[in-house]
């Protein structure tokens, strides 16, 4: 039996990667960074909150970020990721689902992240409404092995946990 208070857990996986391109400016999880490149996408290419987009359209099985945001459509070109993000979040609560933690890995062998997690932090948990508590960034790079390794391209993977009351089925 289904009491009143509980609660149902879905959990979601996101990764993302995209190569450096000349004449971009460096957006990474929200956060404007000093680079001489950025990445390439349709969007700004931000690929930490792209790997977050997919983890909470995954948790809540809702597709994916293609289809929801598809390359094909002009409306996204350079579009700012954080406004894809608050859609999602939008969507998400729409569905009743609350955010429990996100927990996100960005690999770059440049630029080096750690000063910066802090404030990638701040900007995905402010976007997101979560406690600091709740959002984690960890970095890496890749051990100079593959594309991101040799400095082409940014990674991202990132898991995040959703929760919602139970509907009262009588
Ligand atoms: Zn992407």
């Amino acid at each position: 039996m289904i009491e009143e208070h509980d609660h149902e857990y879905r959990s979601g996986i996101g990764t993302d990667i995209h190569r450096f391109a000349e004449g971009r400016k460096l957006m990474l999880g929200g956060v404007l960074i000093e680079h001489p490149f950025g990445l390439a996408g349709h969007s700004d290419g931000d690929v930490a909150l792209h790997a977050v987009i997919d983890a909470l359209l995954g948790a809540a099985c809702m597709g994916d970020i293609g289809t929801i945001f598809p390359d094909s459509d002009e409306q996204y070109k350079d579009a700012d990721s954080k406004g894809l993000l608050l859609d999602i979040k939008e969507r998400l609560e729409e569905e009743r689902w609350v955010i429990v933690n996100v927990d996100l890995t960005i690999q770059a062998e440049q630029p080096r992240l750690e000063n910066i997690k802090p404030q990638i932090k701040r900007c995905i948990a402010s976007l997101l409404g979560i406690d600091f508590t709740a959002m984690n960034v960890k970095a890496k790079t890749n051990e100079g092995l593959g594309e991101v390794g040799q400095g082409q391209a940014i990674a991202a993977t990132e898991i995040a946990l959703l929760k919602r009351k139970y509907k009262r089925t009588l």
